[in-house]
């Protein structure tokens, strides 16, 4: 990659980080909400999101690779776990895109089994047109089409977040 274009500005990222927010406290009402952050491409929307969802907000931080031979059959294995148990707690994961649904069907899978009270998920971008698993994505920031995107935390080889 030699050139990259803005494809969604600051400032719109910043609007709909708020608007989301809002919506998101307004949904669970007044309880803890614990964001669970899928490392590492989430960070920086991750960080955005708290600071926009009021009142009582926790964060952890869950690491997952995808490694595969083609890009549908792609097996996701955690490589940094959650610190604390989340039985009992409202979780929102928040991931940077959801692409082909395989990751995040891992991730839910994955927490479900350690009973939290609820599991939602929020994400940035979504491509509705690569999904190969159907999997249930409660606040997208922006739908996008079929394209490769960087920055805001999203990477090419590490470079570009
Ligand atoms: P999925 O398991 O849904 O196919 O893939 C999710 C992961 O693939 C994302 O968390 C992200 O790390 C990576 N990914 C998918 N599409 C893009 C993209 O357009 N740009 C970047 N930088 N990463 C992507």
């Amino acid at each position: 990659m030699s050139q990259v274009d803005v494809f969604i500005n600051a400032e719109r990222i910043a609007a709909r980080v708020a608007e989301l927010g809002t919506q998101i406290r307004a949904d669970y009402g007044d309880v803890p909400i614990l964001c669970i952050g899928v490392l590492k491409g989430s960070i920086v929307f991750m960080s955005d999101l708290m600071r926009a969802i009021p009142g009582d907000v926790r964060c952890g931080f869950l690491g997952v690779s995808s490694y595969a031979g083609t890009e549908s059959t792609g097996i996701v294995r955690i490589t940094h776990d959650l610190k604390q148990p989340i039985e009992g707690q409202h979780v929102l994961v928040v991931e940077d895109i959801v692409d082909t649904g395989l990751t995040l069907e891992f991730l839910l899978k994955t927490l479900t089994v350690r009973n939290p009270a609820s599991v939602r998920v929020a994400s940035l971008l979504d491509k509705p047109a690569r999904r190969v698993v159907d999997v249930p994505v409660d606040y997208i920031g922006f739908p996008i089409e079929d394209r490769f995107v960087v920055g805001y935390g999203l990477d090419l080889d590490e470079k570009f977040r």
